[in-house]
């Protein structure tokens, strides 16, 4: 057969063939003859487009610019090809291929091949008609993608049309919903809907009919067995090629999981701030009551048990054992009726120390009910059925006391519960370890003062008439020996006196009650009285002191200033027993009195500088030298007082100098 061969004039038919050939050149569609060895013998327009050339016919086989392969992939050998096939068989039907071109490019062919009659010559045996199905067949491929991810998805994914009848079910759904397809498909999504949401179907609907999407809408659904599910609803149109919409996908996602977890997560981080709360507010109190309080309240807020209290293992004046302490929610009248809780069975693994008592129904325990007189739950008790009791046991192992909590429902309290009050418990315990050793020092603290105030009250009047007597006794004229044993004698009265009125000033600042009575005066005009008195009575140290200045105004408490500059005096004279110089020093700067005495005694070194205003201290190797280490700390509390400093510095074995400063007053008015 020949198309466009013919030369000189045309016979009818020849016209024909001519025309027909035209025809099949300029179609769309792809179109080849070969001969048996698959050599071209005609190709139209449209086959050399999806070759991407013009192959020479008779020379160049119909595959020459093509790899050739199965529709699945595999290499395909040309002999093996459908239209090497077709040309072996009487009646060859269509086949399928995969080509790739030079450029690349792969298609998927349809070959159509058709036997041409009486043609048995090699030169053309049968045409092919090639249809690209590339783009049908990647359509066909992301289907079955598609179908593939919504069936292997954990999600539900559920399409329904504008009635709300299920048109489809994956594998997702059955598990999150446990219906399988054929039970559900053509029923109406309500069945998932619990009863009192079935108005947000509705809702639903209406926003698909407007076009409108529902994103991560989190709602509850219904199982096959009728538990509800947390899910978290995406809901969007499903529109046909015209764009009208036909019905929604919905995709639904089971939150229980993620819910449960934020949930624990919540839980977790509250109770452990309030852990870190009640931790913190516990060991600040030092107060046994504050602390069994926190507590009480604390552990029946956080288990949710309707009353809660705090036995303290402590003897009443009755002798029993336990006492009730604090209580939360429930008021004091409701236990006072039923006196202490007793050493029952129930009560005994939590007074001992033993363990922990939990149960859903306390009622039901073989332990309840066993003691006389109520035999169970007494008339007017609190109507207690969860039961929940932790001891409360000291580092050192001791039962301090037990919390217990209570709920008139049953299986209120959890393991969890247990826990959390477990670990309060023992906070408390250390809190009450602590505020009950406080409570023993304060105590034993407060009997000493007490001690000391009155001890230092009842020898000041003794002495204060000894004292008087022996005056008596040196003005009547008394000569000699008699004179000097006297003198000696008010001098150690002296001493002792002010020893006593050091303890009572101490005692007075302990109990917050010593008092000033502050005037304007001259500080250098008492000092200078001050150190005349020394020159008469020191012998040992020469006190070295410039008198020279205007006064130094300042407003205090004259006795105390006084008392503060006999400290520093005596002091520098009694810690320098090998030099015999003193040097004082005053002078106003800055709006500040600032007085020193200076010494080259036995110095003190950073440590016990640090410590020598604390009371009772002394330093050591002073123990040859009177004193009771109160001086110090009376003069710090006085400048202190009248906001002033002071400080000290010193070098072991060379010296110390004392020094404190004072605000300035204005000079009183003339
Ligand atoms: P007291 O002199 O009665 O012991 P103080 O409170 O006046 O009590 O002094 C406390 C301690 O400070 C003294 O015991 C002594 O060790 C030390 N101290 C005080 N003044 C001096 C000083 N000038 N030089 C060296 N040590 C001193």
């Amino acid at each position: 057969m020949r198309f466009n061969t013919a030369s000189g004039p045309a016979s009818a038919s020849e016209k024909n063939d001519i025309h027909f050939g035209k025809l099949v050149k300029g179609l769309p569609v792809p179109i080849f003859t070969c001969n048996k060895k698959g050599i071209l013998t005609f190709y139209n327009e449209a086959a050399a487009r999806l070759w991407g050339d013009e192959p020479r016919t008779g020379k160049d086989t119909w595959h020459h610019a093509w790899q050739l392969f199965y529709p699945g992939g595999q290499t395909m050998p040309p002999e093996n090809s459908p239209v090497m096939k077709a040309l072996k068989e009487p009646e060859p039907g269509p086949a399928e291929l995969i080509v790739k071109g030079r450029d690349g490019r792969i298609r998927h062919l349809q070959v159509y091949p058709a036997l041409i009659a009486g043609a048995e010559h090699e030169e053309a045996t049968a045409s092919f008609t090639l249809i690209d199905v590339s783009g049908q067949k990647s359509g066909e491929e992301k289907q079955a993608m598609l179908s593939a991810i919504v069936e292997s998805s954990d999600d539900a994914i559920i399409s329904k049309d504008l009635n709300g009848m299920i048109m489809s079910w994956n594998k997702g759904a059955q598990k999150i919903f446990g219906y399988r397809e054929e039970e559900v498909l053509g029923k109406h999504i309500s069945i998932l809907i619990p009863e009192a949401l079935q108005d947000e179907e509705e809702r639903i609907i209406s926003s698909i009919r407007a076009g409108k999407r529902i994103d991560h809408f989190q709602t509850m659904r219904l199982h096959k067995e009728g538990y509800e599910i947390p899910i978290s609803l995406t809901i969007s149109p499903i529109k046909d090629p015209s764009g009208k919409i036909t019905g929604a996908s919905k995709i639904a996602r089971d939150v229980s999981e993620r819910l449960h977890a934020t949930k624990m997560i919540e839980q977790t981080a509250r109770r452990l701030e309030l852990l870190y709360d009640i931790g913190r507010t516990i060991s600040e109190k030092l107060d046994v009551q504050a602390v069994l309080q926190r507590v009480t309240d604390a552990t029946t807020h956080i288990t949710g048990a309707a009353y809660g209290a705090f036995f303290y293992n402590t003897v009443n004046e009755q002798g029993e054992s336990f006492m009730l302490y604090t209580l939360s929610g429930a008021n004091r009248s409701d236990f006072e009726k039923l006196g202490m809780p007793r050493n029952t069975e129930v009560f005994h693994p939590t007074f001992s120390g033993e363990g922990i008592v939990r149960s859903d129904d306390i009622t039901q325990d073989s332990r309840y009910g066993h003691n006389p007189p109520y035999f169970g739950k007494p008339e007017g008790h609190l109507p207690v059925v969860s039961y929940l009791a932790v001891p409360v046991v000291s580092v050192s192992g001791e039962v301090i006391g037990g919390l217990f909590l209570g709920h008139p429902q049953p299986g209120i309290f959890s393991e969890e519960h247990e826990d959390i009050v477990s670990s309060i418990a023992s906070q408390a315990a250390a809190a009450l370890d602590n505020s009950r050793l406080f409570e023993e020092l304060k105590s034993v603290s407060a009997k000493k003062d007490e001690f000391i105030a009155l001890a230092s009250h009842e020898l000041k009047t003794p002495l204060t008439s000894i004292k008087g007597y022996l005056q008596i006794l040196n003005r009547s004229n008394q000569e000699g020996i008699s004179k000097l044993f006297i003198d000696k004698l008010i001098n150690q009265v002296e001493k002792l006196n002010v020893l006593i009125t050091d303890l009572l000033d101490v005692s007075k600042i302990e109990a917050g009650k010593l008092r000033f009575h502050c005037e304007t005066f001259d500080l250098r005009q008492l000092l200078r009285d001050n150190l005349d008195t020394f020159h008469h009575t020191v012998q040992s140290h020469r006190i070295v002191y410039d008198d020279k200045g205007d006064a130094v105004w300042i407003n205090a408490d004259r006795q105390r200033i006084e008392q503060v500059i006999i400290n520093l005096v005596t002091n520098a004279i009694k810690y320098s027993p090998h030099a015999d110089k003193i040097y004082v020093s005053l002078q106003d700067s800055e709006g500040r009195a600032a007085l020193a005495v200076r010494d080259e005694g036995i110095g003190l070194n950073e440590d016990q500088q640090k410590k020598i205003f604390t009371r009772f201290y002394r330093a050591e190797g002073t123990n040859d030298i009177p004193g009771l280490g109160l001086g110090l700390y009376l003069s710090k509390e006085i400048i202190d007082r009248h906001h002033g400093h002071l400080t000290v510095s010193s070098i072991p074995g060379k010296g110390s100098v004392f020094q404190f400063t004072l605000p300035l007053a204005a000079a009183p008015a003339e």
